[in-house]
């Protein structure tokens, strides 16, 4: 049986319906982050470097049943963390979001995956949406919808993922809480180090309904344990 968000291959059976899967591990993710129970952390220091092109390429559009996930040649945009190259190979979007903030659930969640080859290991960027003033990148994305479950679509084109990153991180200092975590989808392989901006972005209640309809009704997975870990706060700002 596949997975699902709800019913009998809903989170709860995800364990059983994915063999090997982690998803009953003791580290995974999403999870409410608590602003004042968390710690200075030092994940950032740890990144050597940062490149998002203002010229990448969007290769394919993908509804895999689960999300909408827009797919990029990897090699351009790209961090570098402990020596090794992570790229960013795909986004896709969660609604309502899997991380809340001191209990907050936000219409939607953007997940920028980064994937590193040597070590098959990932940093993914979280960023929160609320609703409020359109915004011009989502209208870009939005030209490409609606589709279909099962449907991929060929785009090759051009894509600023250069200005949409610095719009986000080019102001003088960014919050960000940084805690070592999992995919929130099986495998939930747990070698992710998360990367969760505090400020959320806005888009049109339009613009957040546009995706929502395409995808399953809260594509969301509920908000994990925290066990033995510390989640820390960190600022973005020294990266440029
Ligand atoms: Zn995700």
């Amino acid at each position: 049986m596949k997975w699902d968000y709800s019913g009998e291959s809903g989170p709860e059976h995800w364990v059983q319906l994915e063999q090997d899967s982690e998803c009953d591990g003791l580290h995974q993710s999403p999870i409410n982050i608590i602003d004042v129970e968390t710690s200075p952390g030092n994940f950032l220091g740890k990144i050597d470097e940062m490149i998002y092109e203002d010229e990448t390429t969007i290769r394919s559009i993908t509804n895999n049943g689960h999300t909408i996930q827009y797919n990029f040649d990897g090699d351009l945009n790209t961090m570098e963390y402990e020596g090794k190259k992570f790229k960013m190979i795909q986004f896709h979007f969660h609604a309502l979001s899997e991380h809340t903030i001191n209990g907050v659930r936000y219409p939607l969640e953007i997940h920028l995956v980064h994937h590193c080859e040597e070590t098959d290991s990932y940093i993914v960027l979280a960023l929160l949406v609320q609703q409020g003033e359109p915004d011009p990148t989502f209208t870009f994305l939005d030209n490409y919808l609606p589709i279909q479950v099962g449907e991929t679509l060929e785009i090759n084109e051009s894509y600023n993922l250069g200005s949409k990153v610095s719009d986000i991180f080019g102001m003088d200092s960014v919050d960000v809480f940084t805690y070592e975590g999992s995919l929130t989808t099986p495998p939930c392989t747990q070698d992710v180090l998360w990367i969760v901006v505090k400020n959320a972005s806005s888009a049109s209640p339009a613009q957040i309904e546009a995706l929502q309809t395409l995808m399953p009704k809260n594509n969301y997975r509920d908000t994990q344990e925290i066990n033995d870990r510390d989640i820390h706060h960190e600022k973005m700002r020294e990266l440029f």
